[in-house]
């Protein structure tokens, strides 16, 4: 499960830095797979995913089955946040997922990035 660093914006270095962070941690998970990314317009305002600082996460098989607390523990190992939306979500939710961003809710906010 890994995710490739895309094209230079101005995210690109904190977009970098959580692929670098995401990939450590997701080396230890084959099994899976990133199901969302980048999302435009549609994501809600202030979504990391609009700034590609966030990606959902499935795996094969029952979400009951999913390793929610290992990936949980490898991600936030990392200094990332995951968020456990296996049976919904706050944004525009498309099926059982694991929310992982970059940065706590409301920090780009509170940090003056937006
Ligand atoms: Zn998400």
């Amino acid at each position: 499960m890994a995710v490739a660093t895309p094209p230079r914006s101005r995210w690109y270095p904190y977009q970098r830095d959580f692929l670098l962070r995401f990939n450590r941690a997701g080396a230890a998970f084959p099994a899976g797979y990133v199901t969302s990314f980048y999302r435009g317009a549609g994501a809600a305002r202030d979504s990391q995913h609009r700034f590609g600082l966030a990606l959902d996460v499935a795996f094969p098989g029952s979400p009951s089955r999913w390793p929610v607390r290992q990936l949980r523990a490898a991600m936030e190992a990392q200094g990332l946040v995951v968020v456990d939306e296996r049976r919904g979500g706050s944004d525009h939710w498309t099926g059982p997922h694991l929310h992982v961003q970059r940065f706590p809710a409301g920090y780009l906010r509170s940090a003056g990035l937006l």
